[in-house]
This record gives structure tokens, sequence and C-alpha cells, in this order.
């Protein structure tokens, strides 16, 4: 990397615009935050590892930028809270182009851009190999409005944004060695459902919510422990991302199990409307008293649904 520490963090610095929530941003030792009256502090933080997120012959910097970013968004999103700053700890091995990094931190600081949230500080260092990003969003929400992983009663519909599997299917395809086209690397390029998450927490239509990082399964599995409820997902309903030339939808497996997608997943006991700011929201199941997942197929039947999406430290 040629550009020393000082220099990165004074291009960094040029190159951020402040916000309302920032009194003091980059260039002090501590950033200082403005937070609305009667709003709670929102706080989260995700790495993206390189080999373990992202690899640097399969994602373009820009993409791997904008991910990380979407990581901790998606996150805030899913409390139904709004961004209000964002801190980006960096650390880059010495044989990493000066250019990977800018192109990173556009794709980074272009998103923050659309989301007008300001890069309002981080550190920089040298790694022992690889690259390794955090990213920490501070957001807020008004006083007890938060909506939690663990609301959810029995008997209510469960929802998704968007469609899932992309991500995934993308990946994949990555895997046996087949490059994937741009069409379908833009399931690299996730939007985080600010909009929609906002949109439930004013109207209080969510009673649980979460992020989808490391799969439906998975993450749904997370809403029915914390709710102690259980859940039956209909195959057929879950909306599937379309792939490929032909513009398939992926296999289901990968609308179950497949990561990143960081779309919301949320349970209501009121009727959602079919699109909401601009993004399609469908009905994919219900919680049940009883706890457990179940999956319901298209010929009726019913088998247990396991979650089986990403997890860190799994033996396999
Ligand atoms: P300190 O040693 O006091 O932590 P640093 O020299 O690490 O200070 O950082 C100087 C300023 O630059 C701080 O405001 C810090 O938040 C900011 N900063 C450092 N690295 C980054 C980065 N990768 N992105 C954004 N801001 C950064
Ligand atoms: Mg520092």
């Amino acid at each position: 990397m040629p550009l020393s520490e000082k220099k990165l963090i004074q291009q960094i610095r040029r190159s951020v615009h402040g916000g309302e929530s920032v009194v003091a941003g980059i260039g002090d030792d501590c950033a200082v935050l403005r937070v609305p009256a009667g709003h709670e502090l929102l706080v989260t933080t995700d790495f993206s590892i390189e080999r373990v997120h992202f690899r640097r012959d399969w994602h373009r910097p820009e993409t791997v930028g904008r991910r990380c970013l979407t990581r901790g968004l998606s996150d805030i999103a899913a409390m139904g809270g709004d961004p209000r700053a964002v801190f980006l700890s960096l650390a880059v091995a010495s044989d990493v182009s000066q250019r990977w990094v800018n192109r990173f931190l556009k794709g980074l600081l272009d998103l923050a851009e659309e989301f007008q949230v300001p890069l309002a500080g981080g550190d920089t260092a040298q790694s022992a190999g690889g690259i390794q990003a955090d990213i920490v969003v501070v957001g807020s929400v008004p006083q007890g409005k938060a909506i939690l992983r663990s609301g959810a009663k029995g008997g209510e519909q469960i929802y998704v944004t968007g469609e899932l599997g992309g991500s995934a299917a993308a990946l994949s395809q990555l895997a046996e060695s087949s490059p994937v086209g741009a069409e379908d690397s833009r399931h690299f390029r996730p939007q985080p459902r600010l909009a929609v998450g906002r949109w439930l927490r004013q109207k209080g239509r969510a009673s649980a919510m979460i992020d989808l990082s490391d799969g439906l399964s998975t993450d749904l599995e997370h809403i029915c422990a914390e709710s102690r409820v259980g859940a039956e997902i209909e195959a057929e309903a879950i909306p599937r991302a379309n792939f490929g030339r032909r513009k398939n939808p992926v296999d289901l497996e990968f609308a179950l199990h497949g990561g990143d997608d960081y779309e919301l997943l949320f349970t209501s006991a009121m009727p959602i409307p079919p699109q909401v700011e601009g993004v399609r929201v469908t009905r994919i199941g219900r919680t049940t008293r009883s706890r457990g997942m179940r999956l319901i197929a298209a010929d009726g039947k019913v088998k247990r649904l396991k979650a089986a999406g990403w997890e860190h430290f799994k033996k396999n």
C-alpha cells in the first residue's frame, strides 16, 4: 500500500461530508455525536474479512466496500432505526494496492452518500496478511420503538422483503469456476432496506424483525428462539431471485439457506401491503405457538425445517 496511514486518513477525511448528527468527525480522538431528544442509540459492528466474507478474485473492490457498509446499515434497518454515523476500522496488508483500497473506499462512501450517513471516524492499520474491515454503524430510534427479534407471538404472519437466494447462487457459480455475468453480480450489491424498516416502525406493523444475512432458515430460527415461537414456511411462497441468462428462479435451497441477501424478515399480526416504499413484500408463512420450524412443500407435505445457513466455527 503506497500511501502512509496519515496520508490515507487525510484522503478519507477529504472525501467525507458531515451530517446533522456529527458535531465533530474525523480528526479528533473521538467523534462527537448528537442524538435527537427522546431517541435511543443503536450500535452495530460487522467484520468483512478477506477469504471469509469476500475474495479479491471474486468480488470487485467497490462491491466489497459497498457490502461492508450494507451489513451495518441492514442491521439498523432491522431495528426500524435511522443510521446516524459510520466508523470504519481497516487493516490492509502491505502488498494490497492503493488502487484496491481507493476503489473499496469509493464503494463504501458512495453507499454512505446514498443514505446520507457520514463516515465519522475509524482506525487504520497494516495487517499481517490480507484485508480486514470492521464497520460500525451508530443509529437511533425513538425511545422504546426498536423492533426486536423477541416480539413475535404465535399465530402471526411471516413476511420477507425482495427476493432471496441471488447472492448464494452467484457464489456457488463462482465456486464452480464459472464467471458470473454483470446482471447476476448485482446480487453482490444488495440494498439495505432502511425505508421499509422505518415504515414498519412508524406504522407499528412489525412485532419482530431481523435482516437476512446468514440465510432465511438460520435467521428465522433466531426470531423463533428469541420470541419462543415456532414457524411454518410455505416453500412455494418464498420469493426466489431470478438468476442466469434465462432468468430462472434460483433453487429453493439457495432461497432457504443462502446468505448475504440483506432483505428483512418480520412478523406481523396486521396485514402488510404487497409493496412498501417501492419494495416487494411477500407473506411466506406463519408463526405457531408450538416450537420448531416446519416447511410445507408444494404437495402439502410437511417436513422439519433445519437452520442450515451460514455459521462461523461450524465443524463440517
Ligand atoms: P488515534 O490514534 O487517536 O486513534 P488515529 O490517528 O488512529 O487517531 O485517527 C485519526 C483520526 O482519523 C480519528 O478521528 C479517526 O477516527 C480517523 N480515522 C482513522 N482511520 C480511519 C478510517 N479508516 N476511516 C475513517 N476515519 C478514520
Ligand atoms: Mg487510531
